[in-house]
Formats: C-alpha cells, sequence, structure tokens
C-alpha cells in the first residue's frame, strides 16, 4: 500500500466527466479508485491510465450501501485514506418522457443512482475525509435551477445534490470542505469505452449559442475539481458552481 500520495474516490470514474477527472488527478499525483457500475470500462480505464499513477478499479453500484461500504473498505486496504470523494456517478440522460407516463420505478432509480448514491459515499468516506482534512465534490447540473419538459426525475435528484451538498458542508465542517459543479452542456461522446464511443456532431449553432462560443468538455469540469479539492480552495464550502459556458445567464425572450 502507498500512501505517499493523496487517495482520491471517483465515482462513475470510468467514463465521460470522470473518466476525465480520473485522468487529471492521477496526473497531478493523485492515486485514484475508480467506483463504477460498468466493469468493461473500469477495467479499459485501468489499462488506458496505469503508466499515470496508482488506479484501481472497483466494480459498484452506488445506489446499494453494501457495496459503498466495501468500496471504502477496499480503498481503504489498497491505497490509504480517502482525501477527496468526486460523487460523479449519475445516470446523465435527463429525459425520462412524458410526466403521464412515468412509472415509479424509472422516478425512483435516478433518486436512488443520482441522489442517495451522493448521501451513502459520503457517509462512508465521513471517516477519512475527517481524518485527512479532505474534501467532497458532488456532480450536479443546470437543471436542478432550469429545464426543459420531460425530465422531472433527473431535475428533482439533481436539485436534491445541490441541498445535500451545503447539508454534508454543515455536518461535516470545519473539517471536510463540501462543494458541488453544476455542469452545462457537457459532449462526453468521445469518454466513453471503446464499444460505445462515438464521434460526436455538433452544429455551430450548438457552440455559438454558449456565451464562450463553444459546448463544455469533460477537461473543463477536471480543471474545476482540482482547484475545489486543493489548499487554494480551503474557503469555499456549502457551494455550487455552475460550468456552462454562461448559458444559464443568457436571456432568452425571442425576438421577433
Ligand atoms: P456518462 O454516462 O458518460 O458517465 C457516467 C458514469 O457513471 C458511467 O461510467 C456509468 O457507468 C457510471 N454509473 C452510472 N450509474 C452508476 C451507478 N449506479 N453506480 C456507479 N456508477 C454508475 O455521464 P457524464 O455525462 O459523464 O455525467 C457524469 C455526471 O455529470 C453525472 O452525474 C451527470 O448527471 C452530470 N452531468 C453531466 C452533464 C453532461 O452534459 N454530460 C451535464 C450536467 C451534469
Amino acid at each position: 500500500m502507498s500512501q505517499s500520495k493523496p487517495v482520491a474516490v471517483v465515482t462513475g470514474g470510468a467514463q465521460g466527466i470522470g473518466r476525465a477527472i480520473t485522468g487529471v488527478l492521477l496526473q497531478q499525483g493523485w492515486q485514484v479508485m475508480i467506483a463504477d457500475i460498468d466493469g468493461e470500462a473500469g477495467t479499459e480505464c485501468i489499462h488506458l491510465f496505469d503508466n499515470l499513477g496508482t488506479v484501481h478499479f472497483q466494480p459498484v453500484d452506488v445506489s446499494r450501501e453494501d457495496q459503498v461500504q466495501q468500496l471504502m473498505r477496499t480503498t481503504h486496504e489498497k491505497m490509504g485514506q480517502v482525501k477527496l470523494l468526486v460523487n460523479n456517478a449519475g445516470i446523465a440522460n435527463p429525459f425520462t418522457g412524458a410526466l403521464e407516463d412515468l412509472d415509479l420505478a424509472t422516478w425512483q432509480r435516478y433518486l436512488d443512482v443520482n441522489l442517495t448514491g451522493v448521501f451513502l459515499c459520503s457517509k462512508h468516506a465521513a471517516e477519512d475525509l475527517r481524518n485527512t482534512r479532505g474534501s467532497i465534490i458532488n456532480l450536479g447540473s443546470t437543471r436542478a435551477i432550469q429545464s426543459e419538459p420531460d425530465t422531472e426525475a433527473y431535475s428533482a435528484s439533481k436539485g436534491g445534490v445541490l441541498a445535500l451538498t451545503h447539508a454534508l458542508a454543515m455536518s461535516l465542517g470545519p473539517d471536510v470542505r463540501v462543494n458541488s459543479i453544476s455542469p452545462g452542456w457537457i459532449e462526453v461522446g468521445e469518454w466513453q469505452k471503446a464499444s460505445s464511443r462515438y464521434q460526436p456532431f455538433h452544429s455551430d449553432e450548438d457552440h455559438e449559442q454558449h456565451p464562450v462560443g463553444r459546448m463544455g468538455k469533460p477537461d473543463d469540469v477536471a480543471g474545476l475539481v482540482l482547484w475545489l479539492a486543493s489548499d487554494l480552495a480551503g474557503f469555499v464550502t456549502g457551494q455550487d458552481f455552475v460550468l456552462d459556458g454562461g448559458m444559464s445567464r443568457k436571456m432568452v425572450y425571442k425576438e421577433d
């Protein structure tokens, strides 16, 4: 067991935004435990990132308390005490169809993974995080504060994540800082496992509608994770950081 480098657990770290966060943390000298439900993607990441540092993969469904407990035990044994928990795992497709057809099981699954998973991972990492004076970073969404139709389960789950973030910050302070990142539109096609990777196509309008002139990239999120996890952000807790290229600051009135 190597204890020289700080230990991060990245849930959903095998694909998409989580994969980028894993890579950047490794490059910056962290050990990383990838906790993901997708075994194929997790194994692929081990091969991809092995040369960057100490990286392990533990298959886990973050909505299952027994599996989350095992995840934290394994992390402890293999790498040491957790200093950073990135609660990134989520069902990322916001669209669940018309409200009248939204079945309870689907609603419940979104809440279980996107919200209860954050609670369970935080609960079982809390002791380590207190000991290391570490931090938690949760993935919210701009959909916590604005919506399109047919996104009830996703939006509600992310609203819960923002509220849980400040509640955790109060309970775990002063030892542990807790913040969330609310991304806008982040293109993750090239960050999927090889068998489901795709080359995204986006129109000029997709990019230009963003005040920064482009859509988001997983590395945009990873950069903010790095800062929030560092001592530079030592006075920051209980906050949500919107990372959407300025989209949620735009007036949307249509012109005649
Ligand atoms: P993604 O689907 O590319 O990756 C999500 C990862 O989480 C996958 O590897 C998946 O296997 C894993 N996962 C799913 N359910 C899990 C579970 N129950 N237990 C453990 N792992 C599980 O998604 P993404 O776009 O990278 O999204 C990452 C996070 O960012 C999510 O919380 C999502 O809601 C949020 N987010 C994404 C965007 C975006 O535009 N991509 C925007 C706002 C918020």
